[in-house]
């Protein structure tokens, strides 16, 4: 092209010449590469058929007060159209689905490719289609999109194409040379216009000849037979049959790799390996492969300089990363998951508060997770409030104490407390003015959208981060998008999820950063835009079957039979195929200088092998010079896949690479691991710990601890400090990990309310909320002097019951109404089993107190040693003078208490310790009694325990004491094993436990009898 180019420039030198080109970047680089390769030349300009057509309207006086149509405004109005006749229910066949962006998007599509051949409403016979009412409907939508085009005083592309045709005149007075690649893809309309402008001065511009391909039906059709003078080897790619000898310039090199990114990692090593200047380079990718993201990420992370010929996706600027993630937040109730995610990643930024310091993201998503919020646009300002105001009330507790068990000085908490309050006034101011730029649903729960276009622009205007250059053209160009769509649509209100669809499928197609190649710099670019540079070394990657030519998929609205139908030159799935292969073969036959293809050999995100498309066994016979070996010759000829570790030391391209060469690569240094210790305290230690977690003795990673340093806070006998709970001496015994994680090392799972869209109340919070309702249900009908009768207090129970369901709901949202209702109606039926197992109760008694609070009991251990323990009966009764009855109310299944004798392995102590514990404070409460609990254990008023009591009467006191003895002997010598029955999957410390669990625990047993025979002494308390 560029020596033709240069000859016809040498010509016609003073002459106008036009040159028509896919785009401005485009017409730069062709201007660049004749400039660099023929010297200089002038009178030559660059249009695209946009631009050409705009041209004619203003020579030539068409109406020019149309405005023009942008793509994401066509899809708006499209999205308008779409929705009118929905609504008059004229949509029998497309409207069976709603209104979705794909839909309407698809639509537009096949409109276009109509109006691109001069079709217009009225050329759609219904009878040509498959399905008639398809053809109906199709047409009236066709009708009625350019009907709005016209009210509106609108152009889309095609329209301006059409208006300008109209206004050329039949020969041009003062004609330019109109020059066109002779290889470029046109509609019936371009191509009209290209003649129209040109008249008899068109000159098609051929490329390098393509051999063994048929020409695209929509390019212009070959003057005569292919000239094969000064031609590269990569012309005939696919007619290597006939393909010059070996000799001549243009053999191509191939290359696999595992996956995309080490395919692009690959890339950088050869160049680095080779010295390569990075602006010797061009890398061709295909049509939507991941490739130039691995490059433009690689190029976030490292400094990489890179060009991209069709820019990148916004979504990978911040603006664009605002933008999807405020339309996720508000598609998932106001998560305060995604708004913390949007706050973290810098993507949002609060407002500053009153001292005009925001606050830190980290600092802002705790207090965020902290007040409960969940989710729920309402709930954000009212639970920040209730959190402030429980944070001050700590506060006036704190300021009445003087002592602090983690030597922190009052002074100091109290400082601290005041701070948080203030952080979190703060906090619901910023997220108050976030919240008033959202609007709220209208009446009818609709959303206007042009109100939401307008919360998006506000929100990126305001509330974005914009801290590079091309940050600040994503906001830019996203805030134009905004506003042509907001101008297009006119829809009524819309459902939210219609209305964030509709500006997801607008900001979709945003990409920013477009370039020509920068001295310095890398250029990547796609199929269709690159070869131009003219650099010297092109890669091409991503030539895996999957990815290139494409599937030709036929259009689902417009089917290839239905296209054929309507009109000879509508392209068809196969044109499309067709045309595809056909590009590549021409950019490939453009290409001087060395060319290397790739392709991954292996998916590592879906963990399958993927293939070589057919280009690279077509390059890979061209190479070798013959042209039957097969894919099988392919396979095994080519090199190993490229992966992680580079080859050498010199092919290291970041510190990825260096670790890599040095620790595992050919060229490993040896002794690394051992610089990596010396230098990295950090590593070194987990090295450690890795090495020790390996050996056959427990260590310290595992939690044989020397708790002598903390004892006096830790050990529940020494110093009293640590105050016990039955739950805390459970855990002990269940996974001594656990109770080292949470108890000595004060590790706590964030309080937070997770959004599960299948469930309102976790086990947990169930549980208490029961707990609330019984405890206030059996305190009014003791004030009663009742017994429980389910006929008489039905009513009582369905009014406490109400009221704690309510504040539940409003301190926790539930997914649905649905969710709620079916939870509300269990909670009531297990109430109900309540009121029907105390009604049947044999053994009366008289309820006589709830919730008891122990203080802080002390418990001996005998031999002088005791502990201090602290909790909550649940029920005390009276079954008889100066003997009583403990009940816990369980809301979970039976099934860990079935085999419960006395103190279940030590696993289930509760009963026994609150027992021991109520003797003492009811002996204090009633002077001169004996009190005695007779039989303590679990009630299970849910649906799951159907009622039922399991009940230890009479436990051996001594044997208790043994028991604590031998589990507390445990805490004492530090051997915070992880359970070897510990339930993992139920663990809140799941995510962050590095003991290795009960399996690593249990393969340990034989090196380490001291530390098991401790433990298992806990087996014989049956
Ligand atoms: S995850 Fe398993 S081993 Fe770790 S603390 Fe929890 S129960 Fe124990």
């Amino acid at each position: 092209m560029i020596r033709f180019l240069a000859g016809f420039c040498r010509e016609h030198p003073i002459d106008e010449k036009i040159f028509i080109v896919p785009s401005f970047i485009t017409g730069r680089q062709i201007g660049g590469a004749l400039a660099r390769d023929a010297g200089s030349w002038v009178n030559l300009r660059f249009v695209t058929l946009a631009s050409l057509a705009q041209e004619i309207l203003e020579k030539h006086g068409g109406d020019s007060a149309r405005k023009p149509l942008t793509s994401s405004a066509a899809l708006a109005l499209m999205d308008r159209v779409f929705r009118r006749l929905l609504g008059q229910g004229a949509l029998e066949y497309f409207g069976r689905g709603g209104a979705s962006p794909g839909l309407v998007r698809t639509i537009l599509r096949a409109v276009r490719d109509l109006r691109h051949d001069g079709r217009v409403s009225a050329d759609l016979r219904p009878g040509l289609f498959l399905v008639e009412r398809k053809g109906q409907e199709l047409a009236l939508i066709f009708e009625g999109y350019e009907r709005a085009l016209e009210e509106d005083g609108l152009l889309d592309t095609a329209g301006l194409i059409s208006l300008a045709l109209k206004t050329a005149p039949a020969a041009p007075s003062a004609p330019d040379w109109h020059l066109c690649p002779m290889d470029a893809r046109m509609s019936r309309l371009e191509a009209d216009l290209v003649r129209a402008a040109a008249g008899d001065r068109l000159v098609l511009v051929p490329g390098d000849p393509v051999f063994g391909l048929e020409r695209p039906r929509h390019a212009w059709p070959a003057p005569g037979p292919l000239d094969a003078s000064g031609a590269g080897r990569l012309s005939w790619l696919f007619a290597p049959r006939e393909a010059p000898p070996l000799t001549v310039a243009g053999v191509p090199k191939i290359f696999r790799a595992l996956g995309c990114g080490n395919e692009c990692r690959e890339i950088l090593r050869r160049l680095y390996a080779g010295k390569t200047p990075f602006d010797n380079v061009e890398i061709l990718a295909p049509p939507g492969s991941p490739h130039p993201t691995v490059f433009h990420l690689l190029s976030v992370r490292t400094g990489l300089p890179v060009t991209f010929g069709e820019g990148i996706p916004i979504s990978f600027t911040s603006p664009g990363r605002l933008f999807f993630g405020l339309a996720d937040w508000l598609g998932n109730d106001f998560s305060v998951e995604r708004l913390c995610r949007l706050v973290e990643n810098g993507d949002l930024v609060l407002p500053s508060g009153a001292a005009g310091i925001p606050l830190p993201a980290r600092t802002a998503c705790r207090h965020l997770r902290s007040a409960m919020i969940g989710w729920g646009r309402d709930r954000y300002l009212e639970r920040l409030g209730a959190f402030r105001d429980a944070r001050k009330a700590d506060l006036e507790q704190a300021e009445r104490e003087d002592d602090d068990e983690t030597g922190e000085s009052r002074e100091e908490r109290l400082a601290r407390d005041r701070a948080v309050i203030l952080e979190i006034e703060e906090l619901s101011a910023a997220v108050g003015k976030l919240l008033d730029v959202i609007p709220e649903p209208g009446p009818a729960a609709g959303h206007d959208f042009r109100d939401l276009c307008e919360a998006f622009a506000r929100v990126t205007e305001d509330f974005g981060r914009s801290s590079s250059d091309l940050d600040g053209k994503a906001r830019d160009v996203l805030l134009v998008r905004l506003a042509e769509v907001l101008e297009e649509s006119r829809a009524p209100k819309l459902p939210l999820k219609d209305a964030l669809d509709l500006l997801r499928e607008a900001g979709a197609s945003l990409r920013v950063g477009a370039s020509p190649p920068q001295p310095g710099h890398l250029h990547v670019a796609s199929f269709s835009s690159g070869g131009l540079s003219g650099r010297p070394m092109t890669f091409v990657v991503g030539l895996d079957e999957a990815t290139f030519p494409g599937r030709g998929l036929q259009d689902p609205v417009l089917l290839d039979e239905e296209r054929a139908a309507l009109s000879a030159s509508l392209p068809t799935a196969a044109d499309s195929l067709r045309s595809n292969l056909f590009t590549l073969a021409a950019v490939l036959a453009s290409l001087r200088g060395s060319v290397t293809l790739s392709y991954p050999s292996f998916d590592i995100t879906g963990e399958r092998a993927s293939f070589p498309s057919s280009v690279i066994l077509q390059a890979f016979r061209l190479s070798r010079g013959d042209p039957d070996l097969d894919y099988t010759a392919l396979e095994r000829e080519l090199p190993e896949p490229a992966g992680f570790v580079p080859g050498g030391r010199d092919e290291v391209f970041d510190e990825v690479d260096w670790w890599l060469a040095r620790l595992v690569g050919e060229s490993r240094t040896s002794g690394g691991a051992a610089s990596v210790e010396a230098n990295f305290p950090d590593l070194a230690a987990g090295l450690a710990a890795a090495a020790a977690r390996a050996g056959e003795r427990l260590t310290e990673y595992e939690g044989i601890v020397d708790i002598g340093p903390v004892r006096d806070k830790v050990d529940p006998v020494a110093g009293g400090k640590a105050v016990m709970s039955a739950t805390r001496l459970e855990l002990l015994a269940r996974c001594p990990f656990g109770y080292f994680l949470r108890h000595v090392l004060g590790v706590k799972p964030p309080e937070e309310v997770e959004f599960e869209r299948s469930r309102w109340l976790d086990p947990r919070r169930r549980g208490s909320l029961v707990h609330e309702i019984l405890c206030e249900f059996m305190t009014k009908v003791k004030e009663k002097k009742e017994s429980v009768d389910p006929a008489r207090h039905g009513e009582l129970m369905a009014e406490v019951a109400g009221r704690h369901i309510d504040r539940a709901k409003r301190k926790i949202p539930p997914p649905s109404e649905a969710i709620f209702e079916s939870e509300r109606r269990d909670i009531v039926a297990a109430l109900d089993i309540f009121m029907a197992a105390e009604a049947k109760r044999e053994e009366k008694g008289e309820p006589l107190e709830f919730e008891k609070e122990i203080e802080k009991e002390e418990i001996s251990l005998g031999g002088g040693r005791s502990f201090f323990l602290h909790g909550y009966i649940d029920r005390v009764d009276r079954t008889a003078e100066d003997t009583y009855r403990i009940l816990d109310y369980k809301t979970g299944r039976t099934s860990d208490y079935e085999n419960l004798v006395e103190f279940g392995r030590g696993r289930i102590i509760q009963h026994a310790l609150y027992a021991v514990a109520a003797e003492k404070i009811l002996a204090r409460e009633r002077p001169g009694s004996k009190p005695r609990v007779t039989a303590s254990g679990y009630f299970f008023p849910s649906r799951r325990g159907e009622g039922r009591e399991i009940m230890v009467r009479n436990f051996d006191r001594d044997k208790l004491r043994c028991l604590l003895n031998d589990l507390l002997y445990l805490l004492e010598n530090g051997y915070f094993i992880a359970g070897p029955e510990a339930k993992c999957h139920f663990c809140d410390f799941a995510p962050v436990c590095v003991s290795g669990g009960p399996d690593e625990t249990k393969r340990k047993r034989e090196a380490n009898p001291e530390v098991f025979e401790a433990y298992d002494k806990l087996d014989e308390y049956k």
